[in-house]
């Protein structure tokens, strides 16, 4: 009975973890909010708990982004926003077209819409001081060759 508790606990933990960000998280950053919390807690027992959560549809996946399956508390199917640069995931306010391709003989029963690019954080990043200060470590690296 006590394990019992615990366990959903452990679960109810990792789903709110995942819930109560945006930021669609791998199962590792998971781990580490809780682990505060629920000392005794191993990354496997997070992606078991993730899993299970999956299979009964409370969770979704986004998919590996930099390696690393990420997660989605919110489970209706919306599209997203992709950083290629630092791998953050942006839900993304656009109403996919709903008309289907011609598929003969296949049905389709799920879709998802994903962008791929490069976030304000990091287009920002490499407009302002980082572009300025790579511009200048190719020079440094130039002048201290010749
Ligand atoms: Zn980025
Ligand atoms: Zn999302």
């Amino acid at each position: 009975m006590a394990k019992t508790r615990n366990h959903s606990k452990k679960r109810e933990a990792i789903l709110e973890a995942i819930r109560l960000t945006e930021t669609h998280p791998s199962a590792r950053w998971v781990y580490e909010q809780v682990k505060p919390k629920l000392p005794d807690i191993s990354l496997g027992t997070v992606y078991r708990n993730i899993k299970v959560c999956r299979e009964e549809g409370l969770l979704a996946s986004v998919g590996v982004v930099n390696n690393e399956e990420r997660f989605d508390g919110v489970v209706e199917p919306h599209p997203h926003a992709i950083c290629t640069k630092c791998g953050s995931i942006i839900d993304v306010k656009y109403t996919p077209p709903t008309s289907q391709p011609s598929l003969s003989g296949f049905a389709v029963d799920n879709r998802r819409t994903v962008f791929y690019g490069v976030c304000a954080k990091c287009s920002g990043q490499e407009k302002g001081w980082l572009k300025k200060f790579k511009r200048f470590g190719r020079l440094a690296k130039r002048f201290g060759n010749s």
